[in-house]
């Protein structure tokens, strides 16, 4: 027991977030308790304004406040291009790079038989459809180097080859997917500007 029960359970849940671990954990919930006003209530009140409105794009699968998202209603964007990513922090990443001025396509995955994630569980149905539309010139697959990134980007060639786009692959050996996030802007746009004819 740290204080109560409402104490332990605060650092119990913010122990389960990635990068916080109990010790973490502990010293976070001692810096926003001791600050009630200006760090508990704010951002207890901006995670359950989160929680009400923060939906997936029925369009790209991004995570916005309104639906279509900012991103897929913003009529200065390319929307002829569209950047195939894995994750939601991978489309984070390449907005922070100002680096692709079209439109995304968050798979939520890739075809895992190890971790039983199979075409059904991904993503696709509205790519298609958007691509279907016609108004869509190229299809940037932006997925990881690993065998999984590797064969979801062959199976997306293979859905996409009997329509009229242009499918592109980011620089090889890029080690992208997933892990965007982690990469500095020189590299993201090494990958992007490399880009190539998927084969
Ligand atoms: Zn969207």
């Amino acid at each position: 027991m740290m204080g109560g029960g409402d104490v332990d359970r605060l650092i119990q849940l913010l122990s389960r977030l990635p990068g916080l671990g109990p010790r973490s954990a502990r010293r976070a919930a001692l810096v926003l308790l001791r600050a009630p006003e200006t760090r508990l209530l704010p951002l207890a009140q901006a995670m359950q304004a989160a929680a009400h409105s923060v939906r997936s794009c029925h369009v790209c699968g991004t995570l916005d406040s309104s639906d279509p998202c900012s991103i897929c209603s913003d009529q200065t964007r390319d929307h002829g291009v569209i950047c195939v990513v894995e994750t939601v922090g991978d489309l984070w990443a390449l907005e922070r790079s100002r680096l692709h001025p079209g439109t995304y396509q968050v798979l939520g995955g890739v075809l895992s038989a190890l971790s039983g994630t199979g075409p059904e569980d991904l993503n696709t149905a509205s790519l298609m459809s958007r691509v279907a539309s016609g108004e869509v010139r190229e299809v940037i697959l932006a997925l990881g180097a690993t065998v999984e990134g590797a064969s979801t980007a062959h199976w997306l060639q293979d859905k996409l080859a009997a329509l009229d786009v242009t499918v592109t692959r980011v620089g090889h050996g890029v080690p992208i997917g997933g892990a965007l996030d982690v990469l500095d802007d020189g590299t993201l746009a090494a990958a992007l500007s490399a880009r190539r004819p998927a084969q």
